[in-house]
């Protein structure tokens, strides 16, 4: 076995990588960009290398750089991961030429495979079912327009180099053939420099169906289904093993065609056979056709590790150090149900632009495998994809796998920056897809109802006051918040459109939050808040957002975030700082005598301002702090002594 690899990639799948290998006893040796110096795929390897700028081309897609580093940190083998270099065959060939292992399929395989339309014809003579269609090379928009018609409508044309839906069109009715066409050919120019298009006839109510195969030059095996059917426009989102529904006959069926798709290549190492299945009337044994073969490690790996208990990346490197698959075919069974959601920094409201910005606040539930790339204060980067993680949960059958990941999500908490998180937890907790009535176009077409934001819950609401005023998460007794009672502050939430205004006091341990309508009642217990019996969401201030952990995430806006003099209020012996921050001016003097509302001390925290005022008529007896102090939550700034006013 290796002693040494590099990991030429980034992000959740080098982390991935990294962990194998270490529990193999084998040293990891990350490469990374400017952008990355300080990502979490550079701090969990032993070893790390800068391979240049953030952009892709001058880092992770610079094989020169990479294999720099691998000779440099004396690595015996790379690990391509998915995306960047892992189907260049150039790749393999370079590293060949330097005495380097490359832990993935020969380049001749990568080749065989890399051009969707000569895949297809490779497959038609392997006697693997393909997709009615033309994939060859006379691309004269005569030829086309004719295969076409041929074809019938509806049709997509695909990019022949595509990857990732990109190049791919569908055509409805022949009048948009042309317009169609220009699209998905200046679409793949850019993005895989290549033209040439293939057409194909559009399978109705499809279903994809992917097959984890792997050989080891001398047999090959397969890893049974998954199923990528919930998909956003041609990219899968949420992935499954088994695929629901699905017979032994029809496993049989696809499963051998996928073996032969891979003998078909001498494929050694890991790949993935796609498949088109009709599902208008369920599957069946000869409606499912060959889509492409993806000679990598996929990202919806981890579900078939789930369902199978083989680490798809151990097997990877055994293989490439010339070892024998560990397994025959039928030590393999299927056990329970897995199923992953791909966590993204996108706005799902939004057309599901990328967002970038810091994660200030990453937690990842208990009861889910976590594959994620990112810790709380890390910034989502806008060189690379904006995938955050993914959540991948394991139970006996597919009702409680569902249930569990609605679990994990809404467990999950990320703040700082959007995620797809409350889209996510819409997409598990629906019906239509605990039935699975969906296919490939199921999300495209009902986004509307999926993205539409709910008016946020009273107990959302009052979390995001607590949070608001600081006191959302600490542990244990409030402890120096009843020397404030009745602290009585303002605070102004706006959530979309709409604003709350909201006055909070505390006594010991309960919180009394009331708008120009209602009171309520919240009370701490074991750190955590409760409302009517109700443990309230958990949340967290971050600059003038509260970000409250209930559906996948509600953020309220701070409005007026700054002074609020006159409505702090405590007619307590000592003025408490509510929170960590820095005393940046203080109004008073030891022996002063103070009238209600008098200002007393200003602090910034969170980057916003808070002034804390005089209860009632008292006299300042201690200061404690000066101006540019740094000071701990509920460090005490001044002592009052209170007057009585009636004497
Ligand atoms: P497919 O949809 O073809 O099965 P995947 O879902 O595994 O493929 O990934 C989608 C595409 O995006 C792939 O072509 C992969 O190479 C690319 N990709 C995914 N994640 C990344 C990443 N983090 N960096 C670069 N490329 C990526
Ligand atoms: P990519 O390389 O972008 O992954 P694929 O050929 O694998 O392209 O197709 C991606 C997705 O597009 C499939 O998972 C499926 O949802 C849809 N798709 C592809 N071909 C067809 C087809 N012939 N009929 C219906 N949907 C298709
Ligand atoms: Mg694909």
């Amino acid at each position: 076995m290796f002693k040494k690899i590099l990991i030429a990639n980034r992000g959740e799948i080098a982390i991935r990588i990294a962990k194998t290998a270490r529990r193999m006893g084998i040293s990891t040796v990350a490469v990374y960009s400017d952008a990355d110096k300080d990502a979490l795929h550079v701090a969990t390897s032993d070893e790390a290398y800068c391979i240049g700028a953030s952009t892709p081309t001058e880092s992770y897609l610079n094989i020169e750089r990479v294999i720099d580093a691998a000779v440099k940190s004396g690595s015996e083998a790379v690990h391509p991961g998915y995306g960047f270099l892992s189907e260049n065959p150039d790749f393999p060939e370079a590293l060949e030429r330097t005495g380097l292992v490359f832990i993935g399929p020969s380049a001749e395989s990568i080749r065989a495979m890399g051009l969707k339309s000569a895949a297809k014809r490779l497959m038609t003579k392997a006697n693997v079912p393909v997709v009615p269609g033309y994939h060859g090379s006379d691309q004269r928009f005569i030829t086309l327009k004719a295969e076409a018609n041929s074809i019938g409508y509806p049709l997509l044309i695909k990019a022949v180099a595509g990857g990732g839906g990109k190049g791919m069109r569908l055509v409805e009715d022949p009048e948009n053939f042309s317009e169609a066409l220009h699209y998905a050919q200046s679409e793949a120019t850019n993005a895989f420099d290549n033209s040439h298009v293939l057409l194909e006839k559009y399978i109705s109510a499809p279903r994809h169906i992917e097959v984890q195969v792997f050989g080891d030059g001398e047999k090959t095996i397969h890893l049974f289904e998954r199923d990528c059917s919930l998909q956003r426009r041609y990219q899968k989102v949420i992935e499954e093993a088994p695929a629901p529904g699905i017979t032994e006959p029809i496993r049989a069926a696809i499963c051998d065609a996928a073996i032969r798709a891979a003998e078909a290549i001498d494929y050694k190492g890991a790949g993935t056979v796609e498949f088109i299945a009709d599902g208008s009337n369920g599957l069946r044994q000869d409606k499912f056709w060959f889509l492409e073969m993806n000679t990598r490690l996929q990202v919806e790996h981890p579900v078939t590790e789930a369902v199978t208990g083989v680490d798809i990346v151990e097997w990877q490197l055994r293989v490439s150090a010339g070892e024998k698959l560990p397994l025959e075919q039928d030590d393999l069974h299927l056990n329970g149900h897995a199923i992953e959601a791909r966590v993204y920094a996108e706005d799902a409201a939004n057309g599901f632009l990328p967002v970038t910005g810091r994660l200030d606040h990453v937690r990842f539930a208990d009861r889910s495998r976590n594959d994620c790339s990112v810790q709380s204060g890390d910034q989502i980067n806008p060189f690379y994809d904006p995938m955050i993680g993914k959540v991948i949960v394991h139970e006996k059958n597919r009702s409680e796998a569902l249930t569990q990941l609605s679990a994990a999500l809404r467990e999950t908490e990320l703040a700082g920056s959007k995620t797809n998180l409350s889209f996510l937890i819409d997409l598990a907790e629906h019906s239509d897809f605990a039935k699975f009535a969906i296919d490939t176009n199921w999300i495209d077409r009902n986004v509307k109802h999926l993205v539409q934001t709910a008016n946020p819950s009273v107990n959302a609401l009052l979390s995001a006051v607590l949070a608001a005023v600081h006191v959302g998460r600490i542990k244990g007794d409030l402890l120096g918040f009843n020397l404030w009672s009745p602290l009585k502050q303002a605070v102004k939430l706006r959530f979309n459109d709409y604003i709350s205004n909201l006055s909070v006091s505390f006594d010991r341990n309960t919180a009394y939050i009331s708008d120009k309508n209602s009171s309520y009642i919240a009370q701490q217990r074991n750190g955590l808040w409760w409302h009517r019996e109700q443990r309230l969401p958990l949340a967290k201030a971050i600059g003038s957002s509260v970000w409250v952990f209930e559906d996948g995430g509600i953020i309220f806006e701070l409005c007026d975030p700054l002074y609020r003099e006159g409505k702090t209020i405590a007619d307590a012996a000592s003025v408490l700082a509510p929170m960590p921050g820095l005393v940046t001016h203080v109004a008073v003097k030891k022996g002063q005598r103070l009238q209600k509302g008098d200002k007393i001390v200003v602090l910034e925290a969170m980057k916003m301002e808070h002034g804390l005022a005089a209860p009632g008529t008292c006299e300042v007896e201690e200061v404690k702090v000066s101006a540019g102090d740094q000071v701990e939550a509920a460090a005490e700034l001044v002592r009052l002594k209170i007057v009585d006013d009636a004497t």
